[in-house]
């Protein structure tokens, strides 16, 4: 008989952490400022007062240490909260690796992704000042999903544009944001000026994230009941998605460990973000000294081959500009199976985090990711989003290194969420029609060249 392993380290409801971590409290050197696309100057909280609530532009720029979870929140997170953390014993014995792997798990959570933790005090903030609809867009259709159910929760209505590779890849996040209650359209739509304008010059754009944002922020700024809210990148999003890392400081003190590597998927870094913000905070304080690795998609490798430039986070060019790494605003990605991963830009604290070499990154071709996604769903019995298994390939990677040096490494990961929805892709890659771009080629070269070449110019 084996030795009875712990495959699940659970917390009580009563355990769940009850405030955010602000890693702005703690960077050590400040991020440079959001600046107004007109004016070259920091934008005030006014400038933002057309698309946001009060609560989450204070959140944006608060350089508190913890922000205190409202109760209504709290309720709501409860439903799915605390999340699971395993430890990924079959995945290691498939590996022969020395190395210890533990994975949060998120796709617990109503939308089976991490993205209901900022959805939910999104929402709450915007019905607490009176908003009667909000407006998104969504890429793999997590976001729409994770908005449409929490709008559901408090009696928000909920408007989507859905970028179109994945709108026609993955019908059934159609038929779940309906359900909760959300509408939902393709992008670029002809529903709006930004989606007409893209579709003038290509009727046949599989859309992006950035032309969804155009369309979605256009609708939120030509009506003062209307809201947008932005599922990835800023800074109160990436705040909300810390109870992720403040849960797995617990669940690893529980069972006595520390984390040697950190790795996580990032599309806009909010996972990412918020898992690692509070083992960050740790190691600041001297308290452990984990490696923190962020993984992107080849196909879209924003921080290992972007530019460290202001940039525009949507594609018509309507938001404030952020410091971010950037492929350009018109850059449009490969369409990849992971959408939620298809994005220009890098939220501004990931990439200053990144600068100050405070973490790392790695691109990882989807074949690669596939495989591990692959590999871990027939060990662990989840089949992943297929943005987290590029985060998985990185592990996976990391745990064969372990076995060549006999390392006994802590490996911690997000699963980010499941891949009920996404079995298509998983379908192509069985039957081997899952093609590896190669970022290198002359095509994608130009086409970076130009978009880079449409960074906006700042006077200074
Ligand atoms: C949206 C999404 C991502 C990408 O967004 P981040 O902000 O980088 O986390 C990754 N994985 C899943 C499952 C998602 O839904």
């Amino acid at each position: 008989m084996s030795e009875r392993k712990q495959h699940k380290i659970m917390l009580t409801e009563d355990e769940m952490p009850t405030r955010w971590y602000n890693v702005l409290h703690d960077l050590p050197t400040p991020p440079p400022p959001v600046l107004h696309p007109g004016t070259g100057q920091p934008v005030g909280p006014d400038d933002l007062a057309p698309l946001f609530p009060m609560d989450l532009i204070m959140q944006e720029v608060s350089t508190d240490q913890y922000v205190d979870i409202p109760e209504e929140v709290l309720d709501v997170y409860r439903l799915w909260r605390p999340s699971p953390l395993f430890r990924a014993h079959r995945l290691e014995q498939a590996l022969d690796t020395p190395a210890r792997i533990y994975y949060k798990y998120e796709g617990v959570s109503p939308a089976g992704s991490h993205k209901p933790n900022t959805a939910v005090p999104q929402v709450y903030y915007n019905a607490k000042a009176g908003i009667k609809k909000l407006s998104t867009e969504t890429g793999a259709g997590q976001w729409g999903t994770a908005l449409a159910f929490a709008c559901s929760q408090f009696d928000v209505e909920c408007e989507i544009w859905q970028v179109r590779a994945s709108y026609d890849q993955k019908p059934y996040r159609k038929i779940m944001i309906e359900t909760f209650g959300g509408t939902i359209h393709p992008s670029p739509s002809a529903l709006t000026e930004a989606g007409r304008s893209i579709l003038a010059k290509d009727p046949d754009s599989t859309g992006s994230l950035g032309i969804a944002i155009s369309e979605a922020v256009e609708v939120a700024a030509k009506d003062p009941t209307i809201n947008y809210a932005l599922g990835s990148v800023l800074n109160h999003v990436l705040l909300h998605q810390t109870i992720i890392g403040e849960e797995t400081l617990l669940q690893l003190a529980q069972v006595g460990e520390q984390a040697d590597l950190i790795v996580g998927c990032t599309g806009g870094g909010s996972n990412f973000g918020g898992l690692m913000f509070p083992f960050l905070r740790e190691r600041w304080a001297g308290a452990m000294n984990p490696v923190i690795r962020a993984v992107e998609p080849a196909a879209c490798p924003s921080l290992t081959q972007g530019t460290y430039a202001y940039d525009f986070g949507d594609t018509i060019g309507m938001t404030p500009l952020m410091k971010m790494h950037t492929l350009g605003h018109d850059f449009i990605p490969d369409p990849i199976h992971s959408g939620g991963l298809r994005y220009h830009g890098m939220s501004p604290l990931i990439s200053h985090l990144y600068e100050d070499k405070q973490i790392e990154a790695v691109a990882k071709p989807q074949s690669e990711c596939f495989a591990a996604g692959v590999l871990f769903a027939r060990t662990e019995g989840i089949v992943p989003a297929p943005e987290p298994t590029h985060a998985l390939a990185a592990t996976v990677e990391e745990a064969l290194r372990c076995k060549e040096s006999g390392e006994e490494k802590v490996i911690l990961t997000a699963l980010c969420g499941h891949g009920h929805l996404d079995l298509a892709a998983y379908d192509a890659f069985l039957s081997g029609t899952i093609e590896d771009h190669d970022w290198n080629d002359a095509n994608t070269q130009a086409s970076v060249a130009a978009a880079l070449e449409k960074l906006p110019v700042l006077s200074s």
